[in-house]
C-alpha cells in the first residue's frame, strides 16, 4: 500500500509535476507483473489525476484519502458511502479569504473535499496562516461532520467519515494476504499505518513520529526498497503466496 507524493515521487512547488517518471513505472510494472500481488496507490489527489498518470497499469487505486477507490480486476471508480460535502460551501468562502491575504496560496477543489495549498508562499507567512486557518475552520467543521487535515504544505477540509484507515480495510477484508507493507510520509498515511494488522510492514518517509514500525529517510530509499523487492524472487515468489503493497 503505497502513498503517492513524498513516498513514491519528491514533492513538488507546483501540484502537478509530481508525474511519474519513467524509473517510477518501470517499477510499478514490474511490481504488478506477478498476478498475485496487489499494489495499492492510496493518495490524497483526485481520482482524474491518478487515471491520467497511472491508469494504465494494473493498480488499485484509493483517492482522495477514500473518497473514490478503484479495483484493476473491475476497472472503474467507485465512492465511498458516508461522503459529507454540506458545510464545504461555507470552508470555501473561509479559505477564500485567506487565500487573498495570502500570496502565493492557492485552493484546489476536489469531489468531497477542499484543500488550501501554501507550498508557494514565503514559509513563516504559510505557517502562520494554517495555523490560523487550522483555528478558524476547527470552530465550525465538527457541527458540520467534516474534519480539518493538515498534510505537508496544505489544509484540508473533508468529512470526518472518509480516510485512509477504512479506505484500506476494503482490501484487507476481501483478501488474506501473506505479506504486507504499507509505506508514506503524511499524517494522512498514519490511519493506513494504525489500520494494518500485527504482521504488516509499515513504513515511515520522514522523520516525524509516527505509528509506523520503520523508518526510511526519503522516496530514493523507498524506490530501493521496492526494486529490492521484485528483484528479490526468494522475497516476492513464494509459490502462490498472494502479497499486498498497499
Ligand atoms: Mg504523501
Amino acid at each position: 500500500m503505497l502513498d503517492y507524493d513524498g513516498t513514491l515521487v519528491p514533492f513538488h512547488k507546483q501540484v502537478n509535476e509530481a508525474i511519474p517518471d519513467a524509473e517510477l513505472l518501470d517499477m510499478l510494472t514490474q511490481l504488478t507483473k506477478d498476478p498475485a500481488n496487489d499494489v495499492v496507490i492510496i493518495s490524497g489527489r483526485d481520482y482524474k489525476t491518478l487515471e491520467t498518470w497511472l491508469g494504465e497499469l494494473p493498480l488499485d487505486f484509493i483517492a482522495e484519502h477514500g473518497a473514490w477507490y478503484k479495483y484493476n480486476a473491475e476497472n472503474e471508480w467507485n465512492t465511498a458511502p458516508d461522503l459529507n460535502t454540506n458545510g464545504l460551501q461555507s470552508i470555501m468562502q473561509m479559505m477564500n479569504m485567506y487565500t487573498k491575504r495570502t500570496p502565493g496560496a492557492f485552493i484546489e477543489e476536489k469531489s468531497y473535499s477542499i484543500a488550501w495549498h501554501y507550498r508557494r508562499v514565503e514559509k513563516d507567512l504559510g505557517n502562520l496562516r494554517a495555523q490560523e486557518l487550522i483555528s478558524d475552520v476547527k470552530h465550525i467543521v465538527g457541527d458540520m461532520g467534516l474534519q480539518v487535515l493538515q498534510g505537508d504544505k496544505v489544509v484540508e477540509v473533508k468529512s470526518m467519515y472518509i480516510n485512509k484507515g477504512k479506505a484500506v480495510k476494503r482490501w484487507l477484508d476481501k483478501d488474506n494476504y501473506d505479506f504486507i507493507i504499507a509505506i508514506g510520509d503524511d499524517h494522512t498515511d498514519e490511519d493506513t499505518f494504525k489500520a494494518m494488522p500485527a504482521e504488516a510492514y509499515t513504513i515511515k518517509v520522514g522523520k516525524n513520529i509516527s505509528a509506523a514500525t520503520y523508518f526510511l529517510n526519503s522516496y530514493i530509499e523507498v524506490r530501493k526498497l521496492l526494486r529490492d523487492l521484485y528483484l528479490d524472487d526468494n522475497t516476492l515468489k513464494q509459490g502462490n503466496k498472494q502479497f499486498a503493497l498497499m
